[in-house]
């Protein structure tokens, strides 16, 4: 479903991506752990096209993201194309960033309706599926301001599957929230992965990660250290960085 060939990614002269290969299979949790400035939300926005790369390539489900191919060159597609690729690829954000004036309910149906052109009736309806989903159906008519941050949280995942993506990332979707309104986002992210939502979720909790996970990847400096199980990566790492990134998180 997803996958990552090669990529590098410079600001100025700080190399932040540093040949990244990475593959994710239809169904499967992929978690993405690593310390701070390690390059995790570069690659997360750089496989939305939300940073262009300096080379290699991003696609999903066989179509390459911001790009075509025409024989071995790329070239980027227009803003319009890269937006429509966008609607593919949820994205859950450290800060929700839900729109403050709107209804929890007009938040989930707001890109359905105007950026995949479903009919009002049937992005109501599915709003109201995926609120169910997320234990949140009595919050339909609230503003965000008005829920707690793990109910805004759940309601900013709701809003992601809204768009029927192929492929749902995290970026750290709980660091935002006081330690006991964790577990609730955690909880929905868990039911998502038993459903079979390929998911790429960066988080620092390592436990839902061994309990999530199909792949754990641990980045270090741009590039990825060590990817495997949870049994091999967090439980017999090969590698002393993975080691020491490890012993002061567990
Ligand atoms: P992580 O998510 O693992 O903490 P990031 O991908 O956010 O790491 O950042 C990796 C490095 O890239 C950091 O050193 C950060 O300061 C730098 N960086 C990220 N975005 C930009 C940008 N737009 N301009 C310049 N430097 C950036
Ligand atoms: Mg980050």
């Amino acid at each position: 479903m997803l996958q990552v060939h090669g990529v590098h990614k410079s600001f100025g002269t700080l190399e932040v991506l540093r040949g990244i290969e990475l593959t994710v299979r239809a169904g499967e949790v992929a978690v993405v752990i690593g310390a701070s400035g390690s390059g995790k939300s570069t690659l997360l926005r750089a496989i939305n096209h939300l940073e262009r790369v300096d080379r290699g390539y991003v696609s999903v489900d066989g179509e390459l993201v911001g790009y075509r191919r025409s024989g071995t060159r790329l070239y980027e597609l227009k803003e319009h194309q890269i937006l429509r690729q966008r609607t593919h690829i949820g994205f859950v954000f450290q800060s929700f960033n839900l729109f403050t004036n709107l209804t929890v309910l007009e938040n989930i149906v707001e890109a359905p309706v105007n950026a995949q052109g479903v009919g009002k009736r049937e992005a109501d309806t599915l709003a109201r599926t995926l609120l169910a989903r997320v234990g949140l159906s009595d919050k339909i008519d609230a503003y965000p301001r008005t829920l707690s941050g793990g109910q805004q949280q759940r309601v900013a995942i709701a809003r992601a599957l809204a768009l029927r993506p192929k492929l749902l990332l995290f970026d750290e979707p709980t660091s935002a929230l006081d330690p006991e309104l964790v577990g609730e986002v955690l909880d929905v992210i868990k039911d998502l992965a038993r459903g079979g939502t390929t998911m790429l979720i960066v988080t620092h909790e390592i436990a839902f990660a061994r309990e999530v996970a199909d792949t754990v990847v641990f980045m270090d400096a741009g590039q990825i250290v060590e990817q495997g199980p949870p049994s091999a990566v967090l439980d017999n790492p090969r590698e002393d960085r993975t080691r020491a990134f490890l012993s002061k998180v567990l």
